[in-house]
């Protein structure tokens, strides 16, 4: 559904991505992993539209969307999450998601015919769905940090993608909170079978979470496999035990 295909993203002599490729299938939940710095965001950005590669290209759904500028990727069925707190400032949940409603509809996404978008075309609809009632008059900037990442994917789900780009979606939530928005990804996927990309720090998450993993270490892919393979791959233990340890040597 997804590939990136040699991407190569430099920022003046920097090179942030460096030639990495991988694909993902329909229905996956595919994680992109890496220690701090290695290029997660940067490669979730030229995904995404944000930055145009400066090598290589990706397609979806066979369609190449690198250099599309973010709406249009966003019209092709990719949509990622934003902070809430940046782009909803001052605007209740219900808002958020109505907001959310009326740019799939701007985009002609409302007629789509899955069956699943059939029940997902009111705010109540969605709020139900995330349990988010209780809090749809409240406004994003005071909800507890899991609520408002629950809120961010409600309204990247009532656009209406058929794949999902999550930034590290569980950074800052305390583990019950991750937990349940783990569990939240996966639900989503096997009910509404839409595909999702994951970047995120904590791995023993993206373990559980994953069906597939690609791992990035200064910019360059080290490996790739399913999440039993990554778990038990030795360049991925020591890139990981390797930032662990020059943290724990700083104390
Ligand atoms: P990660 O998300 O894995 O922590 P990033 O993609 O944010 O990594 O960063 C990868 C590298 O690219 C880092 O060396 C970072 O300093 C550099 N970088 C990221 N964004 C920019 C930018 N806009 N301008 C210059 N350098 C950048
Ligand atoms: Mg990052």
């Amino acid at each position: 559904m997804l590939e990136v295909r040699n991407v190569t993203k430099r920022f003046g002599s920097n090179i942030a991505v460096n030639d990495v490729s991988f694909s993902i299938a329909k229905g996956e939940i595919h994680g992109l992993i890496g220690p701090n710095g290695s290029g997660k965001t940067t490669l979730f950005n030229v995904v995404s539209g944000f930055y145009a590669p400066t090598a290589g290209n990706v397609t979806f759904e066979g369609r190449q969307i690198s250099g599309l500028r973010p709406h249009r990727v966003a019209k092709a069925g990719l949509v990622r999450t934003f902070q809430l707190t940046s782009v909803f400032q001052g605007l209740s949940v219900r808002q958020s998601i109505e907001i959310a409603l009326a740019v799939a509809h701007s985009n002609g996404l409302l007629a789509a015919h899955d069956d699943w978008l059939r029940e997902f075309r009111t705010a109540d609809a969605i709020l139900d769905y995330f349990d988010l009632k209780h809090s749809a008059d409240k406004h994003a900037n005071v909800l507890p940090g899991g609520i408002q990442r629950t809120l961010s994917i409600a309204t990247a789900l009532a656009v209406r993608p058929r794949m999902l780009l999550l930034d590290e979606p569980l950074a800052g939530l305390n583990p019950s909170e991750k937990a349940r928005i783990a569990g939240k990804i996966r639900e989503l996927r096997d009910t509404f079978g839409v595909t999702v990309l994951l970047v995120e720090h904590d791995i023993k998450s993206v373990f559980s979470v994953c069906d597939n993993i690609t791992v990035i270490n200064i910019g360059k892919k080290i490996a790739d496999g399913t999440s039993s393979e990554i778990s038990s791959n030795d360049a991925v233990i020591r890139a990981y035990l390797g930032s662990a340890g020059a943290a724990h040597a700083q104390h």
